[in-house]
Order: C-alpha cells, then sequence, then structure tokens
C-alpha cells in the first residue's frame, strides 16, 4: 500500500525552512502531496495559484513529491486522497502550542490520520514566510533564505524587479 503524506501549510511563499521538510518528508513517505491551505489569520502575499506555482518549481526535482491546494479542513482533504500521515515542521518552542493544538483538534476529527513533526534544520530554525517578506519589502537580500524563483516573485511583487 502506497504511504501518502500531506504537508499543508501557507506557503507564502515557500522558504529553505519549508523545503527542507518536504526533501526529509519525500525520503520516508512513498508519496508527499504539499497542499496549500488558506489560514484565516494570515493576509496572503501570493494568491494560491502563485504560491502552488512557486512551491512546483521549487520542487521539480523531487519526483515524489506533487503540488495541491484544498479550501476546507485538512483532515476532509486527508481522506479524501486515503493519506496515512501529515508532517508539519516545528521550528523553536514557540511553535509547539500551536501545533498541539491544531493536531489534538486534527486527531478529534480523524482518527485514521498521523501527524508527525520534523525538527527543522538548525540553520532555518528563526526562518519564517513572514520574516522573508518583512525584509525583502525593503530590497534585503533574502537569496540564502528562498529559491531563486521565490527572490524573483517577491522582487516583482515589491516593484522591485
Ligand atoms: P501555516 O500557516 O499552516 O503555519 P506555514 O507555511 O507557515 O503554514 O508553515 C507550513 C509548515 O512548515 C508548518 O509545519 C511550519 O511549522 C513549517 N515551517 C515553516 N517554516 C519552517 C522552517 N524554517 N523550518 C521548518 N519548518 C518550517
Amino acid at each position: 500500500m502506497t504511504k501518502l503524506a500531506i504537508c499543508p501549510g501557507s506557503f507564502d511563499p515557500v522558504t529553505f525552512g519549508h523545503l527542507d521538510i518536504i526533501e526529509r518528508a519525500s525520503k520516508v513517505f512513498d508519496h508527499v502531496i504539499v497542499a496549500v491551505f488558506h489560514n484565516e489569520g494570515k493576509t496572503p502575499l501570493f494568491n494560491t495559484n502563485e504560491r502552488m506555482a512557486l512551491l512546483k518549481e521549487s520542487t521539480a526535482h523531487l519526483n515524489n513529491v506533487s503540488i495541491d491546494s484544498h479550501g476546507g479542513l485538512l483532515m476532509d482533504y486527508a481522506r479524501e486522497k486515503s493519506a496515512c500521515a501529515v508532517v508539519r515542521g516545528l521550528r523553536a518552542v514557540s511553535d509547539f502550542e500551536y501545533e498541539l493544538q491544531i493536531t489534538s483538534m486534527n486527531r478529534k476529527l480523524n482518527k485514521d490520520v498521523e501527524t508527525f513533526f520534523i525538527m527543522s534544520n538548525n540553520k532555518y530554525s528563526f526562518l519564517s514566510s513572514s520574516m522573508v517578506k518583512e525584509v525583502a519589502k525593503y530590497d534585503a537580500n533574502v537569496s540564502d533564505l528562498v529559491p531563486t524563483c521565490v527572490e524573483k516573485a517577491l522582487k516583482a511583487k515589491f516593484n522591485r524587479g
């Protein structure tokens, strides 16, 4: 049976921190779907199609990874895809409380799907999409934080292309 995992998130935009988690998950599971979700607490800079396009380009080298999006509940999506797992990344302690809340709710909604956490690579522990957007807005160099396609897209968004 194919072991399929979902890496859900906003990916607004994808960073090397996300890619590190996606690559490591792709080594453990047969197939990984990176799914772009809408996070009620966040107003996105990139629309869903833009976020998906950047993810597609950044994961083109991973042949068991595909990109999708979903507008509803993660656990309904997981059921629809017959996924056995959800993979999330854990950075500093600050991620923990939030992830604990979501994971216990998700378990209530769908007991057949296990959530796995991959600890962030030390060099990306303090890297977030919000931080990247914040500094890119002021034309800071983000080449060591995001793939080239994202760097270009940020420049275009902030009219610095
Ligand atoms: P969400 O809005 O669902 O938190 P994000 O795009 O912010 O979506 O994050 C998606 C997933 O990637 C989350 O599990 C998050 O913890 C993880 N993640 C984000 N940045 C990093 C990073 N620098 N290192 C490891 N994991 C990360």
